[in-house]
């Protein structure tokens, strides 16, 4: 059957449609234009959105739990309550993101989320999109609390025994590309199509360089748990704000990162390689208390989330970091949403989410004007 979707505006993202009509069938967007281009076909059924803003669903590539459950941990029950917690905030995919653990739990993990990706869903739960490896292979100078004595020097072999556990997905890893065995790594994940994301990183500029041309693409959480910016060794930060080939995220949540140097990164990345992330933990939503994250206790405290009085990942949901940048960089709505929509996207690689066009998957977020979210529609569940 085909589905009729029609709202005041879609934002593309990379276009404004007004009066915006878009045609669904099997999940896959089959056209997408204003009522005067589309032909509506007969018999379509419609959904009418109103005064609403139409976007592609929110894709979050860094997320370590939510709705008191860490992605780390074999819950069914807990799974299914964050990803449905996931599209309250307008989340469609996301990349269930381990933190640095012994290997053997580390890899139980990973073949357990493999094997839970498997289980069928239903229309209110976000579905994951490949596994984010946070670490093993982080610095020890950079490791914020990623557990010192559980981090490993990186080799091709040590990747593979991940990716196996993983069934093979894999769509992120972070990595410090100065360690000894890095660029190899490095070489072996890029082949295998992983967004090799440089970061909890002490590298220099001739170090993140050499990450670079071994295949690193993107950057984990700009400014946090990297060497710090300095005009004669640039490190890590100048390196991967200064390379147009490179993409980047941040963790907009106004304390991992001061407002106005949110606002530096988007004009050093531009709004077509800039990403959102949360790195939100179980604890979002769910008030303060103490809280998991992988093996570590996190106490939160309103917005803070701290282990030993370290930062230790966040209570962000990514409308708000939508709704937190468009005010920090002084950007529209549509360019904010491209930051959590587009951009991830093609960080992953995938041309087939993150993008209200032909082909693509029927996943939406609808906003009012103010980027609230009123509802979130998953493409192979449209009714
Ligand atoms: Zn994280």
């Amino acid at each position: 059957m085909k589905i009729a979707i029609t709202a005041w505006t879609a934002f593309t993202p990379l276009d404004v449609i007004d009066h915006a009509v878009v045609i669904v069938e099997d999940g896959r967007i089959v056209a997408a234009g204003s009522r005067e281009a589309i032909d509506i076909p007969s018999g379509a059924h419609f959904i009418e959105l109103g005064e609403c803003i139409l976007a592609p669903g929110f894709i979050d590539i860094h997320i370590h739990g939510g709705a008191g459950h860490d992605v780390m941990a074999a819950s069914r029950d807990g799974l299914a309550r964050f990803e449905r917690s996931l599209t309250n905030y307008g989340v469609t995919s996301y990349c269930p993101t381990t933190v640095t653990a012994p290997l053997d739990a580390t890899c139980k993990s990973l073949a357990w989320l493999a094997e839970s990706s498997r289980s069928p869903r239903d229309a209110s739960r976000a579905r994951p999109v490949g596994m984010h490896l946070e670490g093993p292979f982080i610095s020890h100078a950079k490791r914020g609390v990623h557990p010192p004595d559980k981090l490993l020097a990186p080799t091709p072999e040590l990747f593979d025994k991940l990716w196996e556990a993983a069934e093979g997905n894999v769509s992120v890893m972070t990595i410090a590309p100065e360690l000894p065995g890095a660029l190899a790594t490095i070489k072996a994940a890029a082949e295998k199509n992983v967004c090799v994301s440089l970061g909890h990183s002490n590298a220099t500029h001739a170090e993140t360089n050499a990450g670079i041309a071994a295949g690193g693409r993107h950057a984990t959480h700009t400014f946090n748990a990297m060497r710090p910016l300095d005009h004669r060794e640039p490190g890590i930060l100048g390196a991967v704000l200064s390379n147009d080939s490179v993409t980047a995220d941040m963790i907009v949540d106004g304390i991992h990162v001061h407002p106005d140097v949110v606002k530096l990164f988007l004009r050093a990345k531009g709004i077509d390689k800039a990403v959102l992330i949360t790195d939100a933990i179980s604890a979002t939503g769910m008030g303060d208390g103490k809280f998991r994250l992988g093996g570590l206790e996190v106490e939160v405290k309103g917005d803070r989330c701290e282990h030993n009085g370290v930062l230790a990942g966040s209570v962000l949901t990514l409308d708000r970091a939508v709704r937190n940048v468009q005010q920090f960089a002084e950007l529209s709505l549509q360019q904010a949403v491209r930051l959590a929509t587009l951009n991830p996207a093609r960080a992953l690689g995938r041309d087939d989410l993150g993008i209200i066009a032909p082909g693509a998957g029927a996943d939406f977020v609808v906003l009012s004007p103010q980027g609230e979210v009123q509802r979130t529609i998953l493409g192979d569940f449209i009714e």
